[in-house]
């Protein structure tokens, strides 16, 4: 079975630079404040598997996980 992965976003540790947004807009929701989180349940279609990591690896505060759970 395939699992799915998702772009998980530690609310707590998110500082809202946006980073990840412009990345990835996709898959980021952003609030009033520029806090981020997951858009819809998270899923990451293949296609936006290379960039839901390149937005993991410039997150300054390490608050985004890609999950396969
Ligand atoms: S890059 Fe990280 S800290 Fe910045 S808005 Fe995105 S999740 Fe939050």
């Amino acid at each position: 079975m395939i699992r799915a992965m998702k772009l998980v976003i530690d609310t707590e540790k998110c500082e809202g630079h946006n980073r990840c947004y412009a990345i990835v807009p996709e898959l980021i929701e952003v609030d009033d404040y520029g806090y981020a989180s997951a858009a819809g349940d998270g899923t990451i279609p293949p296609e936006l598997a290379e960039k839901a990591q390149l937005a993991v690896d410039n997150c300054p505060e390490y608050a985004i996980t890609i999950s396969d759970e």
